[in-house]
């Protein structure tokens, strides 16, 4: 158990990575907060986490509602007597070339993405720096954090954003023993990447089987998609790891798709 008794906050687990991250964090006796938009899915995935052993309760948090997320946080805070563990995993993917890119849609993106790890990062730390025992902050990158890729201006600028935020983290958190790092998956199978895969067919005029192949998994190594379990393991490591030794950096798990 590597997170025993720790309390974890993880937005957007209600499905994909974030749920798998819940269960297993909870497995290694993690006590999690699921927290996503609406009250009946966060409390669904609770109640599976409950009904296997762990200990879960539900939050319903717009990460963009500045309001929902201090309260989600101090809900969070009264039923578990703390939080130690941050992950800013909520998102949403917007496939569009530039020159049709909707202004609200580009607005939407970065407020999801970007004000999003902001406010909860914001309420997490002050309640940590309060609490004196430190913390790790957890920020959902992606390969989209160190390259680009066409039809993805708004998702690849906030996943580049959150390496500085990170960062920034990470000095003013050191004295507080708080770490912060970023994980950068490549392509995941979750309803996210199943809704873009028809999309791209038909933006790029290729078929379904091409954007798997010769789109998402043509620079990894061996054509294969990364797993929500591949995400919850690097999950549990950077949780677990001991000390500041480890801040401030963005490990990438990809199938070897963007090697730095
Ligand atoms: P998903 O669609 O399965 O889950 C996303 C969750 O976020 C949903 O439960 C949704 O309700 C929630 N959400 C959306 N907007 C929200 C908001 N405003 N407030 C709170 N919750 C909100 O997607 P996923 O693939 O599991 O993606 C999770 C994260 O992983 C995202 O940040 C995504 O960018 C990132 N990521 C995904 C992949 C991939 O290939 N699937 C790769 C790299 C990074």
């Amino acid at each position: 158990m590597q997170l025993k008794n720790k309390v974890a906050i993880i937005t957007g687990a209600a499905s994909g990575i974030g749920k798998e991250i819940a269960i297993e964090f909870a497995r290694e006796g993690a006590k999690v907060c699921i927290a996503d938009l609406a009250l009946d899915a966060a409390t669904a995935t609770a109640n599976e986490i409950n009904a296997t052993g762990g200990v879960a309760m539900g939050v319903a948090m717009n990460v963009t509602d500045e309001a929902q997320v201090d309260q989600g946080v101090a809900d969070t805070i009264a039923q578990f007597g703390g939080v130690d563990i941050l992950i800013s995993n909520a998102g949403i993917q917007i496939i569009s070339p530039i020159v049709d890119f909707k202004f609200e849609d580009w607005k939407r993106m970065l407020a999801i993405h970007m004000d999003g790890a902001f406010l909860t990062t914001r309420a997490c730390m002050r309640a940590m720096v309060k609490a004196g025992n430190g913390g790790t902050i957890l920020y959902m990158g992606s390969v989209h954090s160190h390259e680009a890729s066409p039809l993805k201006s708004a998702y690849v600028a906030a996943k580049h954003g959150l390496l500085g935020l990170a960062k920034v983290v990470a000095k003013e958190g050191a004295k507080d023993k708080i770490r912060a790092n970023v994980i950068c998956p490549g392509f995941v199978r979750t309803p996210l990447v199943d809704k873009q895969i028809p999309e791209q067919a038909k933006s790029l005029g290729i078929s379904e089987a091409d954007v798997i192949k010769n789109v998402m998994l043509k620079e990894t190594v061996d054509g294969e998609f990364t797993t929500v379990q591949d995400v919850a393991e690097l999950a549990i490591f950077l949780a677990a790891f001991p000390s500041n030794a480890l801040t401030g950096q963005s490990i990438t798990v990809s199938h070897g798709w963007h090697m730095q």
